[in-house]
């Protein structure tokens, strides 16, 4: 078995970050760590830098460099901090790179690493969402190679045959319905922050938490995988499954649907986005049927989750929507999370903003860069988001 040696981890005091370590931890491989990245966390990036020695540890914060200078003293690791810092180091050569910071941030050093050629482990679904060709495609011109660590995805990419990809009818997305698959809209109306970062089978970073409670999430996902795997929106659906054995399925003409199962947890795809197409040794308990009892399955009730018609609409117009709608989501979590909205709101700014942008001309045009394009459209939707939020929900 070939796996890779040499590794970087952006996001890796995240909760995707966090379980990439873990797996390599238990899995005992052997590892040079090119560079560890953080947001903010300096204690926890200091303690995995400590542990695992990469070259450079970088925080983007850079009120925090002091901090982890500190804590990284004598150890021979450098300490860097800023976003430009991020993306210096997901340019260094390394041959396999996760991409697990959150949000619009992770798109500029995702880049910067698949312009090396590296293989990118690819958990940062908002860098697709907002560049997806373009970021796909500068893998391919460097020799390298976007491998899904998103469950649905990672399930796709492996019961998916490329050679028969004619013979596709669809691809069918499980999601576990999140914290209020059972809930009516009013108990939504009334849900607080505490209820909707609930998940019922993850823990996760807040931001995905709550897209997941919203369904954003898997508007993300449909178009993640509407440019992963170059389906068109009406071939790809969603269904709600809360057990989360079925990580999500592909059905074939001639009537076959084939399903990837496993226990609901990250580690398995991380670890086959990191041997692929070998298969890591998983020491963790494995799936077992018997004991996961009924699997079930229903239809996702579009009057509960907008958001999921929303992406659709958005994949469908192309051009700029994708990326401005990821940063209307963004803004309206966040705020969200500040407790300045209400939950039900989230989806209505979304929906408001990108009816907004549509009646501002796009500057973009087609031969624009792409990261230059989505920067300004990232921008461009948190103004609109932002007047959204203060004027019509934050009176
Ligand atoms: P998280 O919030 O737990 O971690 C995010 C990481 O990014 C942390 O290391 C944080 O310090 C870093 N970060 C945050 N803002 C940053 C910035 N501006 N610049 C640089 N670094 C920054 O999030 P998570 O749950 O680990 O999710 C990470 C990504 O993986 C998201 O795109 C999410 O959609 C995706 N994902 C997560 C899961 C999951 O189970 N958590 C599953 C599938 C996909
Ligand atoms: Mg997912």
């Amino acid at each position: 078995m070939s796996l890779p040696r040499k590794v970087t981890i952006l996001g890796s005091t995240g909760s995707i970050g966090t379980s990439t370590l873990d797996l390599f931890e238990r899995a005992g491989v052997e590892l040079e760590v090119v560079g560890l990245t953080a947001g903010r966390n300096v204690a926890r990036l200091a303690e995995q830098a400590l542990r695992w020695r990469p070259r450079v540890a970088v925080v983007e914060d850079e009120t925090q460099l002091a901090e982890l200078r500190e804590r990284l003293q004598g150890s021979g690791i450098q300490a860097a901090a800023g976003a430009k810092a991020v993306e210096e180091i997901a340019a260094e050569e390394a041959q396999w790179v996760m991409s697990a910071i959150v949000g619009f941030a992770g798109l500029a050093p995702t880049l910067a690493a698949a312009r090396t050629g590296a293989i990118i482990a690819l958990a940062n679904k908002e860098s697709l969402v907002c560049a997806g060709p373009a970021l796909l495609r500068t893998a391919k011109r460097a020799g390298g190679v976007v491998i899904p660590v998103d469950s649905e995805h990672s399930a796709i990419f492996q019961v998916l045959d490329p050679s028969a990809a004619e013979h596709v009818k669809r691809l069918i997305l499980t999601s576990s319905g999140g914290p209020f698959r059972d809930a009516t809209r009013a108990q939504m109306a009334a849900a607080t922050l505490e209820q909707a970062l609930a998940h019922p089978n993850f823990s996760m970073g807040a931001k995905i938490s709550i897209d997941s409670a919203t369904m954003m999430n898997k508007g993300l996902e449909v178009i993640e995988a509407a440019y992963l795997f170059s389906m068109p929106p009406e071939r790809i659906d969603v269904l709600v499954h809360p057990q989360q054995i079925i990580h999500s399925m592909v059905e074939y003409a001639d009537g076959s649907t084939l399903a990837q199962m496993g226990p609901p947890d990250m580690r398995p795809p991380i670890a086959c986005a990191f041997a692929w197409p070998d298969r890591l040794p998983w020491p963790a308990p494995h799936l077992d049927l018997v004991t996961a009892g009924p699997l079930t399955f229903q239809h996702p009730d579009p009057e509960k989750f907008p958001a999921l018609a929303i992406a659709k609409r958005a994949l469908l117009a192309g051009g700029r929507a994708p990326a401005a709608m990821n940063a209307a989501n963004e803004c309206a979590v966040a705020a969200f999370l500040n407790r300045r909205i209400a939950f039900l709101d989230i989806p209505n700014i979304v929906a408001e903003t990108l009816e907004r942008m549509d009646r501002i001309p796009d500057p973009t045009r087609p031969d624009d860069d792409a990261v230059q394009s989505a920067n300004q459209t990232d921008a461009e939707a948190r103004r609109v988001a932002g007047e959204v939020v203060t004027r019509k929900f934050a009176a």
